[in-house]
């Protein structure tokens, strides 16, 4: 059974398509794993196994009856803010706890064709705001690899789930990063698709220009598998893309000969822990050893992405968050007038986290202040979208840390809210752009934390950035686990 909850899910997939094992086997084999390990890293909020096992069933009479998919019979784990028709959807928030979801989401909808088992509510933070779980409603999660550091977040018990094998494949979103930091905390792979790659339909609105679901997996071909899975136009989200979907599975191979990654030093500035840049740049010179090659490039307006995501992320949050007022959405607090009803709801029910960008958001929007913060903002998020574009003319992927650090120990960051918001740092920048990003396991630091190393390309370039990720990783196996 250990093998089986550590397996990837291309594994399980030749014991599915064999007979060997049955979906149903899969669940029960999953939940016993839930059961023994949760109590210890709060990864999973919820779960159905009734309704689980039900889905299990009808996956296995479409393998039985010779169907072949790659995630036909697979458990599928979700941050609880993805709608799934019948589930909670509570987003990690007393505001809409027991609100339980009328319709699947657009991923969701291709998950239930090819089959996937939707399975579990993941923790998170309170409306996937923060960068370690720690401000869920229902308590931080905890990093598998030592469980008085934090997994990261703010899909924190997404990529705890996938590391502790208490999960096989988890989705998760990533405004600014929320799939790609956690990943690296937890050793697992975490890949953040381009901008309008995944339909955002269905998935509880943060951020709505920079939101994207996010996918956690143990392999990097499992990524790529599942992206092939959920990816693609759906009319629902207007900002989805138009593009076709390419197999992605088709474009791993072993060798990188003629692929250029940029490295720019911008990334490996005083700050960054010097284990994280050793293993990183060690990573690097390992894919050059499979024929890539480096090209320096610079990005020079690195420095200003913490803040204008700051300004712009919490100006969208303020708007998006305005339904929840306990009127049109949420759990209500009576009171004598519609003003001290919606003030008292969104006072009792809202966590610190929430209100502060709201706060902040409503305040840069504010008219004396839009001109000097939002729209100053935007437009450094264009010269910002610039550098990419300079950088992915001289190469082919950018090669970075995920995070300046590994995780750090819960409660010691989450005091001052704007440590959290400068370790953004490195993730931030895709999400202002467009740009897609995977993060890889690259090694552990001396107190035994996973490290990883994020591989960005351009919009719609995931292939190119699944290409080296995998490459590296069948070159440089992360065969060590937690010890739960
Ligand atoms: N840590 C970032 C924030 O707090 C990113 C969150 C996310 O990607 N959802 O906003």
């Amino acid at each position: 059974m250990e093998d089986l909850h550590f397996a990837s899910v291309r594994e399980l997939r030749q014991k599915l398509d064999a007979g060997e094992v049955s979906s149903v086997e899969l669940v029960q084999a999953l939940e016993q794993r839930i059961l023994a390990v949760n109590d210890r890293l709060n990864a999973y909020l919820s779960r159905d196994l009734e309704d689980a096992l039900k889905q299990a069933e009808a996956a296995d009479a479409r393998l039985a009856a010779g169907e072949r998919g790659p995630l036909l019979g697979i458990p599928v784990a979700l941050k609880d803010l993805l709608n799934v028709k019948g589930q909670s959807c509570g987003c990690a928030s007393k505001i809409l706890e027991g609100y339980s979801s009328p319709y699947d989401a657009g991923a969701v909808e291709k998950l239930r064709e090819a089959g996937a088992v939707l399975f579990g509510r993941c923790n998170m933070d309170e409306f996937a705001m923060g960068g370690s779980t720690e401000n869920s409603a229902y308590g931080p999660s905890y990093n598998p690899w030592n469980l008085e550091h934090v997994p990261g977040g703010s899909s924190g018990g997404s990529a705890a789930a996938v590391s502790a094998g208490a999960a096989w494949l988890s989705l998760g979103s990533d405004t600014g990063g929320s799939v790609r930091q956690p990943a690296s905390f937890c050793g697992c792979v975490g890949l953040k698709p381009s901008y309008g790659r995944i339909s955002r339909y269905g998935l509880t609105a943060f951020a709505s220009s920079f939101d994207q679901i996010g996918i956690f997996s143990r392999s990097v071909a499992d990524a790529a598998d599942s992206l092939g899975v959920i990816a693609g136009y759906d009319p629902r989200d207007s900002s989805s893309a138009e593009e076709s979907v390419p197999d992605y599975a088709a474009a791993l191979g072993e060798s990188l000969a003629g692929m250029k990654i940029g490295v720019a030093e911008e990334f490996f500035a005083e700050g960054v822990d010097p284990e994280v840049s050793a293993s990183v740049r060690a990573a690097i010179d390992a894919c050059v050893e499979l024929g890539a090659e480096v090209v320096p490039v610079s990005f020079p307006h690195l420095e200003y992405a913490v803040s204008i995501y700051y300004i712009l992320a919490p100006a969208e949050a303020s708007a998006n968050l305005a339904r929840f007022d306990g009127i049109r959405y949420g759990n209500r607090v009576e009171a004598e007038d519609p003003v001290s009803l919606m003030r008292q709801t969104r006072d009792a029910h809202f966590g610190d986290e929430v209100k502060r960008r709201i706060l902040l958001g409503t305040y840069v929007l504010s008219s004396g202040y839009y001109d000097a913060y939002y729209l100053k903002a935007q437009k450094a998020r264009a010269l910002l979208a610039k550098d990419f574009e300079d950088v992915f003319s001289k190469c082919d992927v950018l090669a970075t840390p995920v995070s300046p650090s590994t995780a750090f120990a819960v409660g010691k960051e989450s005091k001052d809210p704007l440590n959290l918001y400068l370790a953004d740092i490195f993730t931030i920048p895709a999400n202002l752009s467009g740009a897609c990003g995977i993060s890889v396991p690259c090694g552990f630091s001396e107190d035994g934390l996973p490290i990883g190393v994020q591989f960005l390309g351009p919009a719609f370039g995931e292939e190119q950035i699944l290409k080296v990720g995998h490459a590296y990783e069948q070159a440089h196996p992360q065969t060590l686990r937690p010890t739960l």
